[in-house]
C-alpha cells in the first residue's frame, strides 16, 4: 500500500477506470498474442462487451490490428487480435563515455536501423551531431513515425532532465532534455543507464512474469546500479540512489573521478580491470579515464585473457572477486529476485563468474536465494533500456491517487 502523495496525486475521474482497464487489455495482448476476444475477456475478467469497447478504441488507435481467423470447434470462428509494434518509432541512444549508440525501434525493443560514432567531448556537439542522426534515419525510413525518443545516460538526471552526476562522461552538471527535445522535435525521456537496463529487463526480458524485485547492475567505464523494487524504479533524494558504484570499500584506496578514494568501481569495472593489468593501480592522474580515453580497451584485455597472458587472466579474475563482494552486498541488503550483470565482462563469464559466485556465496547470509544473471551482450540491454523509456509510458500503470 502507497501512502497518498498531497503535493503530487491524480484524482479519479470516469475516464480512470476505462483507461486501468485498457492498459490492462492492452498488456495481455502484448504477452499473450495473438489472442481472440473471446480469450481477452476470459483471461483479464472483463465482461465481453467491456473488452469490444476496449479493443475498438485500440484498433482505432492503431494499437491493436486484428488478423487471421483463427480455429474454433463450434460457433464463430475467432480473428486474433495482434499488437501493432509499428504504431510508434522510438529512438533510442545509449551515451557512454567513449561511443554513443543510436537506435530506431518499433515497440518491441527491434531495432530497423542503428549507428554508433564517437562520442564528443562537448555536449552541444553532441547534441548537434545526435540531431544529424535523427534527420538521417527519418529520411531512410519515412514510413516509420517517431514519437519520442529515450536517452540511457552514464549518471544521474534529475526529473527535469539536467545531468546532474556523470564523473566517467567529464561534461559536469548540463540540461541535456530540453536541448535534445529543441533540436530534434520529439519528447525525451532520460535515464540512468542502469536503471533503464533494469526496466529493459522487467518489459523484455522473459522473466516470469511476478519478478518485481530486481537490480540491475551495468559494468563498463563504471558501475551503475539501477533498482527495481516492488516493480517500480527506486529513484531516490536528486535521482541519485543507486551509486553504490562509489561506495568507497578502501579510504586509502585509488583516487575515483567522483573525488573519493576505494570506491568500489575503482576495483570491479572494465577501467579498473584495465588499470590493475597495466599496472597503474593506485598511481593513476586520471583514474577511470585509461580504458575510455584508448590507452587499451577492455575488449583487448578479454582478448588478452583468451590467448593465454596469465597477467590478463588475472586482472579479469581480481575484477570478478571485487564484483562479487560488491554484489553480495546487494543481496543481503535488498534482497532482490534477480542480480542481473550487464556489461563486455559477461563476455568472459566462463572465467569469472564462478569466481563471482564464490565470492558471493562467501559473504551472503545462507538462506539468501538471489539469481545472478548475465545478459547476452547481443542484445544491446542499455539500448534496449532506452527503448523502454518510451514503451513503459504507454504500457505502464496510470498514476492513480
Ligand atoms: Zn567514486
Amino acid at each position: 500500500m502507497r501512502k497518498i502523495d498531497l503535493t503530487n496525486f491524480q484524482l479519479a475521474t470516469s475516464e480512470t477506470a476505462r483507461q486501468i482497464n485498457r492498459r490492462i487489455a492492452l498488456n495481455f495482448i502484448r504477452r499473450n498474442e495473438p489472442m481472440s476476444r473471446a480469450d481477452l475477456a476470459r483471461c483479464s475478467g472483463l465482461q465481453r462487451s467491456t473488452v469490444s469497447a476496449i479493443i475498438d478504441q485500440l484498433i482505432d488507435e492503431g494499437w491493436v490490428t486484428e488478423g487471421a481467423i483463427g480455429q474454433a470447434l463450434r460457433g464463430r470462428r475467432p480473428r486474433f487480435l495482434h499488437l501493432n509494434v509499428e504504431r510508434a518509432g522510438i529512438l533510442a541512444v545509449d551515451l557512454r563515455p567513449a561511443v554513443t549508440t543510436v537506435g530506431l525501434a518499433g515497440v518491441d525493443a527491434r531495432f530497423v536501423e542503428q549507428t554508433s560514432w564517437p562520442t564528443p567531448k562537448d555536449p552541444d556537439v553532441f547534441i548537434r551531431q545526435l540531431a544529424r542522426t535523427v534527420a538521417l534515419f527519418r529520411n531512410s525510413h519515412p514510413r516509420i513515425v517517431c514519437e519520442g525518443m529515450g536517452v540511457s545516460v552514464p549518471g544521474r538526471a534529475d526529473p527535469s532532465g539536467r545531468l546532474v552526476f556523470a564523473p566517467n562522461l567529464g561534461w559536469g552538471p548540463v540540461d541535456l532534455k530540453q536541448p535534445i527535445e529543441a533540436a530534434i522535435g520529439l519528447p525525451v525521456a532520460l535515464e540512468n543507464a542502469a536503471n533503464a537496463c533494469a526496466l529493459a529487463e522487467l518489459w523484455f526480458g522473459h522473466h516470469p512474469e511476478h519478478v518485481r524485485h530486481l537490480v540491475a547492475v551495468t559494468v563498463s567505464e563504471g558501475i551503475g546500479v539501477g533498482l527495481l523494487l516492488n516493480g517500480q524504479l527506486v529513484h531516490g533524494g536528486g535521482a541519485m540512489a543507486g551509486e553504490f558504484g562509489h561506495v568507497s570499500v578502501d579510504e586509502n584506496g585509488p583516487l575515483c573521478p567522483c573525488g573519493n578514494r576505494g570506491c568500489w568501481e575503482r576495483y570491479a569495472s572494465n577501467s579498473a580491470a584495465v588499470e590493475h593489468y597495466l599496472g597503474e593501480a593506485g598511481g593513476a592522474t586520471a583514474p577511470g579515464q585509461a580504458a575510455a580515453r584508448g590507452t587499451m580497451s577492455f575488449e583487448e584485455l578479454l582478448r588478452r585473457a583468451d590467448t593465454g597472458d596469465a597477467r590478463a587472466a588475472a586482472s579479469l579474475e581480481r575484477m570478478g572477486r571485487f564484483l562479487g563482494i560488491g554484489i553480495a552486498g546487494l543481496i543481503t541488503g535488498l534482497a532482490p529476485e534477480m542480480i542481473v550483470v550487464i556489461g563486455e565482462v559477461t563476455a568472459a563469464w566462463d572465467r569469472i563468474g564462478p569466481l563471482l559466485e564464490g565470492a558471493v556465496k562467501k559473504r551472503t547470509l545462507p538462506h539468501a536465494a538471489t539469481r545472478i544473471v548475465p545478459t547476452v551482450p547481443a542484445s544491446q540491454p542499455r539500448l534496449r533500456g532506452a527503448v523502454t523509456l518510451v514503451v513503459q509510458q504507454h504500457f505502464g500503470a496510470p498514476l492513480v491517487a
